[in-house]
């Protein structure tokens, strides 16, 4: 039986940065980081190992700060979970006994139930960079390939897989717009027309019924009847919490599918910490459950967590998850943040929406200069800002965190309007046409 102070399964980047949270807080202590793949993947780097990357094994994700840091790394699978007794079995046969435990398991692609499905040549997005290197080069010597799912991560594969040579390229999506969860259709469109330009054959408010082939697709039959020939396929059709190891062991689940924690990430077993993809998470505006799943999201968890395993040391209100996030095509960066205007209407809210048009650097005739569009969303009554989406160039990227910590702060529509900014015709928007600003006044016009 091994034996530690505390054990944190997974190694992802909730599990990789609760550790050296939790060696930074607690240095005494005795901390192990479990994990089932031997060799990981930067997971956000994934969509750039088919292009970008010209060696897919660059995306490695490095075990070597833990190391550094004193924190044993040890290669198993949790099977089990003896809350009682305080031991973790791995499939090994060894028994892991913690005083804290950290359940960091992170999420699984979902695997639609379409006939045909377990194929040669369908490939769902695992983080292990050994499968994932697999993939990439039957993918590169493909000659059709199929991406099902127009979710970040669809679009982002896609907008890859246009850069290789020779290779005809399927985004199949079954709403009407790529990007719905997060962009009203203005911005979906945008990335639409990128991939559109450049190749893609975008398929929308289409979806796949059957795989056909042999042994190994040789097609897909959509719901419109088209058949199309593919010689791989590629499933990004979204994740689900990892949590059966901790649902056998009775922790409970919230309302969600993510395990239940408190505003310390502490499950139902106060000796059992759940962070990252595997752990629930609620909405910033109405606290119910929400889907969202990002790295981001994750480490804020992970320092949360590796920072109050013995004592609350870092006192937290859990505000909820603002689901801020960018993507980029082709250089055209795309930023949400908070509600968009349909998702605040789904909810009920009453809203007041503001946009402007503008360039990022001034005068607009700089090198450089990118056209940036700025959409936000206000509550009406209160005039609080509820939601922001941003395209552009790189600059985009940068502004939406501006939009989220808005947010996140409640600042109101006037607030924005009087921000004080710092400026420079190479760096930003000119003082005088700041788009921020711009889309706030335009909300504050119909307030
Ligand atoms: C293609 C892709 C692109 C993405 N891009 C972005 C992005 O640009 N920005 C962003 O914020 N987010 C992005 N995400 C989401 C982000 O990757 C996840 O939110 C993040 O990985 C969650 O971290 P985690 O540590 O909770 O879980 P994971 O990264 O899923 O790690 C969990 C780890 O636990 C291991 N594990 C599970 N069960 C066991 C067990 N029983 N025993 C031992 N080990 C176990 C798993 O093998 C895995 O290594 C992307 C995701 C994907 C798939």
């Amino acid at each position: 039986m091994l034996k530690t102070d505390v054990l944190v399964i997974g190694g992802g980047p909730a599990g990789i940065v609760c550790a050296l949270t939790a060696k930074r807080y607690y240095a005494d202590k005795k901390i192990m980081v479990m994990k089932n793949v031997e060799n990981s993947c930067v997971p956000c780097g994934i969509p750039y190992m088919f292009h970008s990357l010209k060696n897919p094994r660059d995306n490695f994700l490095s075990t070597e700060p833990l190391e550094k840091s004193g924190i044993e790394v040890y290669i198993d699978e949790a099977i089990s979970l003896d809350r009682k007794a305080k031991v973790v079995s791995a499939r090994s046969g060894q028994e892991i006994c913690y005083e804290k435990l950290v359940l960091a398991l992170g999420s699984l692609p979902i695997i639609p139930q379409i006939p045909g499905i377990d194929k040669e040549g369908i490939f769902p997005i695992y983080k292990d960079l050994d499968y994932m290197t697999k993939c990439v080069e039957e993918v590169r010597n493909a000659k059709r390939v199929l991406v099902v799912g127009g979710g970040f991560i669809g679009v982002e594969i896609a907008d890859e897989l246009s850069k290789i040579d020779g290779l005809t390229v399927y985004l199949l999506e079954m709403l009407p717009h790529l990007l719905a969860n997060s962009f009203d259709s203005e911005f979906a469109e945008l990335v639409e027309k990128k991939l559109s330009d450049n190749g893609v054959k975008l398929l929308l408010n289409t979806k796949a019924v059957e795989f056909i082939g042999d042994k190994s697709v040789k097609g897909v039959k959509l719901d419109n009847g088209q058949v199309l020939e593919v010689d791989k396929v590629i499933l990004a059709v979204g994740a689900t919490p990892n949590t059966k190891l901790a649902t056998d062991a009775g922790l409970d689940l919230g309302r969600g599918k993510g395990l239940w924690v408190d505003e310390y990430m502490r499950t139902s077993d106060p000796d059992i910490f759940a962070i990252g993809d595997c752990a629930g998470k609620r909405d910033f505006f109405t606290r119910k459950d929400a889907a969202v799943m990002l790295a981001s999201i994750a480490t804020a968890e992970a320092r949360i967590a590796g920072a109050n395993l013995y004592r609350l040391r870092v006192v937290r209100e859990n505000k909820g998850t603002i689901a801020a996030y960018s993507t980029y095509v082709d250089g055209l960066v795309l930023g949400s943040a908070g509600l968009t205007e349909l998702s605040a209407q789904r909810e009920g809210f009453e809203i007041v929406v503001g946009n402007a048009v503008g360039v990022d650097k001034h005068p607009g005739t700089m090198p450089g200069a990118t056209r940036v569009m700025v959409k936000l969303v206000f509550s009406k009554e209160s005039g609080v800002i509820m939601g922001g989406q941003v395209a552009g160039g790189m600059s985009a990227g940068e502004i939406i965190n501006i939009i989220g910590l808005a947010i996140q702060q409640r600042v109101s529509a006037v607030e924005l309007d009087t921000m004080q900014v710092a400026t420079h015709p190479y760096l930003t928007s000119a003082p005088t046409a700041y788009p921020i600003i711009m889309a706030a006044q335009d909300a504050m016009s119909k307030m």
